[in-house]
């Protein structure tokens, strides 16, 4: 892959420059949101997307009849590597933009798409992806919640968990069971969720990490009666795995890109602490062990680096990446839990002070994401589901 800017690229990240020093206020900027409450943090990220919605910088890879700019890959590289450079602070919303948009564009009615794109591209609405339950998790076919058509509306009752952001969702994708009496794939459905239907209750998780809701937060849902309008269907009863299943290829698309941008930032860090960190009489990059953990980590990333090139050129070519998105869901695993176990040997005791304990490390981020790169390993497919899927889809092992 070339990684030089062509002139229309390289004007485009300049676009960008220009516009983030215009309209990223110095008090919005990520690293600043650290010292704030969940709810201050989730207000200004709440802003910031608005702003981008403003600015046109929400779903740029969506098509211009969709309010977006066609974007190629390399332009939302880009945009990735320039907001990150310039700390700006995540969007609240990612579940509309990453799965719900493009599973609507390509399944939805024309009365959906009108309805939900717009304030999606605008930066006006927060959704939350309300698959799992408690025995839907890898297994999501098993799910329960009952989804019962009266009239012209849809009845639901059931239970969701760790489902990411619902506490500040505007709007729910929601897999339910409409039909008991099939097998467990063919009797689901896919319905938009209004979360402010009466009967809908959502109740936090609190981590070992501190964190409810925020970027990395989740909750528990409970509906009990809700009524959902049967407008409201995406891509037909009944047909909620098909639907559910194509949301979930959008889900992981450019993300690890990002990550790596991130671990990359954060390897840094490490080796600039175990640099001018002394312990025992000597700094603590003199250990051999430490360079050998430091450069296993190093290589890591960069290997990251390289299969999402590859990824994007394959992209870029048309082709469709298939399981080798499960390869890379595994090595950004292990190299984020890799990063993180070694952030918490350099820091020694000290890294387990929590953020805006009193000498926190890098303001407790090694910590808390530490303690995020444990999730990891769960979300987006368990380690086990992305070997099964490997061993089966491109080895042609038996089940
Ligand atoms: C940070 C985070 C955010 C999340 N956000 C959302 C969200 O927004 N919306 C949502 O709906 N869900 C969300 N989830 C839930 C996530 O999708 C599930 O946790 C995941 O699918 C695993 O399901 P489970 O937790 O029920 O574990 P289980 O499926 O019960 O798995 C338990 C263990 O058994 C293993 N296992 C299960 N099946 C097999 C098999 N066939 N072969 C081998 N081993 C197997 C697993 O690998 C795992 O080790 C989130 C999870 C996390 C951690």
């Amino acid at each position: 892959m070339d990684l030089n800017l062509s002139p229309a690229e390289e004007a485009f990240a300049q676009e960008l420059r220009s516009w983030l020093q215009r309209n990223l206020p110095p008090q919005w900027r990520e690293s600043r949101l650290r010292a704030l409450s969940e709810d201050e943090a989730a207000a200004i990220c709440m802003q910031w997307q608005k702003k981008l919605g403003d600015g046109g910088w929400l779903g740029l890879a969506w098509p211009r009849e969709y309010g977006g700019r066609g974007a190629t890959m390399m332009e939302q590289v880009i945009f990735m590597l320039e907001t990150h450079r310039a700390d700006a602070p995540p969007t609240v919303d990612r579940a509309g933009l990453r799965l719900l948009g493009p599973t609507l564009m390509e399944l939805g009615t024309p009365d959906q798409k009108q309805r939900f794109l717009g304030p999606l591209i605008r930066g006006e609405v927060v959704w939350c992806q309300g698959f799992s339950e408690t025995d839907a998790g890898s297994d999501l076919a098993n799910l329960r919640t009952r989804a019962v058509l009266q009239g012209d509306h849809y009845i639901v009752n059931g239970h969701k968990i760790w489902s990411s952001n619902a506490h500040y969702a505007s709007w729910c994708m929601l897999l339910a069971r409409t039909n008991p009496d099939v097998p467990k794939h063919k009797g689901i459905t896919m319905l938009a969720v209004e979360m402010n239907s009466p009967g809908v209750t959502r109740r936090p998780i609190r981590q070992i990490s501190g964190i409810t809701g925020g970027p990395h937060g989740f909750n528990e849902i409970f509906f009990d009666n809700v009524s959902v309008p049967r407008e409201n269907v995406i891509g037909g009863v009944d047909n909620g795995w098909q639907v559910g299943m194509k949301a979930i290829t959008y889900e992981r698309g450019l993300f690890t890109m990002l990550v790596q941008i991130q671990f990359e930032t954060v390897w840094q860090e490490l080796r600039d602490f175990a640099r001018t960190t002394r312990r025992g009489g000597r700094a603590l990059i003199d250990s051999a062990v430490v360079r050998e953990r430091l450069a296993q980590s190093y290589s890591d990333i960069r290997l990251m680096r390289l299969s999402n090139l590859r990824y994007i050129t394959r992209y870029m070519r048309g082709m469709r990446p298939g399981e080798e998105s499960s390869l890379m869901k595994l090595h950004w695993t292990a190299t984020d839990q890799r990063l993180y176990d070694l952030a918490m040997a350099l820091g020694g005791p000290a890294s387990l002070v929590m953020p805006k304990g009193a000498r926190a490390l890098y303001e407790g981020t090694w910590i808390s994401d530490y303690f995020h790169s444990r999730a990891s390993s769960i979300y987006g497919g368990t380690q086990d589901i992305q070997r099964n899927l490997i061993a089966e889809r491109m080895y042609g092992l038996p089940r």
